[in-house]
């Protein structure tokens, strides 16, 4: 089985490639990866050396690469992305470029090379935001970030080459995923790695969105789920079901490293934030999938890793 994985030296991505690589060592892993700001090679550190494992720097919006680089494999997981919100509302050409332009040359390489799966890896932020209730697979998408909307254009291309060119693809939707070795621009690194130079953490809207976290070994074990038994031309929610407020997640950030509530810093808030993502996750659990974390124990030891890091 020969695997190529895009933008695995990203957070998700490598816990990925580190999880098929224990979990299927006969599995060959290709990595493809640009190494943005996002990408660190340290994050592969353990497997760098397997024989099972090889690293191309790439882009995955070129084309010659991408069909060469995909030539005689079997399966595609597609991590590769520019994946922070904030960033896309100050400067959105990278994110139409990578996240739809480059999931299409992944697309066309994918159907002129007969690739036997390709799994799409996208977010629960398509579906936009709901006061209350879950958002099913068959919800309609309602983006509102340059982010979630170059992702939800990419799910809908990935699912249109089902339909038009029989690609044998899946999408998984997963909730906010935090673990090890994510880059500290998002929520729980930012804090953590902020309050550990004793620095303030800053706080949009008060702390009052809400955000559904997944441990990210958790996350891989539901994507290994999609890509060994999920069905073509399905999507998969992927939920641990930990929903906590902002304001509520930094406390507990705060208590773990023992800081007082004086670290936390009001600043306005980011336009178009959605107030709360919830989507359902009764699909990817008929598949088998238990989450093994719970926030807690995900947290500690995210919070332990940072502060070994320092
Ligand atoms: P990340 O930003 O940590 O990593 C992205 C990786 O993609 C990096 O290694 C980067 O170098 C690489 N990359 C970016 N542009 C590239 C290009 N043009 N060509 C090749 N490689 C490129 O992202 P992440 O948090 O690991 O997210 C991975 C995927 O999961 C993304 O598709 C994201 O939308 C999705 N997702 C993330 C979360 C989350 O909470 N982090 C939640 C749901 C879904």
């Amino acid at each position: 089985m020969k695997i190529v994985i895009t933008g695995g030296a990203g957070f998700i991505g490598s816990h990925f490639i580190k999880y098929l690589i224990k979990k299927y060592p006969r599995y060959k892993i290709i990595n493809v990866d640009k190494l943005t700001y996002a990408g660190n090679l340290k994050n592969l550190k353990e497997i760098k050396n397997c024989k099972n494992y090889r690293f191309v720097k790439a882009d995955i919006c070129n084309q010659k690469i991408i069909e060469k680089v995909t030539e005689g494999c079997d399966w595609i997981v597609h991590f590769a992305a520019e994946s922070h919100v904030d960033r896309s509302i100050k400067s959105s050409g990278d994110f139409v470029q990578t996240n739809v332009v480059g999931t299409h040359v992944l697309l066309e390489a994918a159907v002129k090379n007969c690739v036997k799966k390709f799994v799409h890896i996208s977010t629960d932020e398509v579906y936009g935001s709901r006061k209350r209730g879950f958002f099913t697979e068959a919800d309609n998408l309602d983006p509102s970030s340059p982010y979630s909307a170059s992702k939800a254009a990419s799910d809908l291309l990935v699912l249109s080459y089902v339909k038009t060119h029989k690609l044998s693809a899946v999408v998984t939707r997963s909730s906010n995923n935090f673990g090890p070795n994510q880059f500290p621009e998002k929520i729980i690194p930012l804090f953590i790695t902020r309050l550990l130079k004793n620095k303030k953490v800053p706080l949009y809207a008060k702390g009052q969105n809400i955000r559904d976290w997944i441990f990210v070994k958790d996350n891989c074990r539901g994507i290994d789920l999609v890509l060994h038994k999920g069905k073509i031309g399905e999507i998969y929610n992927i939920a641990a079901e930990n929903y906590l407020n902002n304001l509520t997640l930094t406390k507990k950030i705060l208590k773990k490293m023992k800081k007082p509530l004086s670290m936390i810093k009001n600043v306005k808030d980011r336009p178009a934030h959605d107030f709360r993502y919830a989507i359902d996750a009764k699909k990817i659990k008929k598949l088998g999938f238990r989450p093994r974390y719970s926030f807690e124990e995900g947290l500690d030891l995210t919070i332990d890793w940072y502060c070994k890091k320092k």
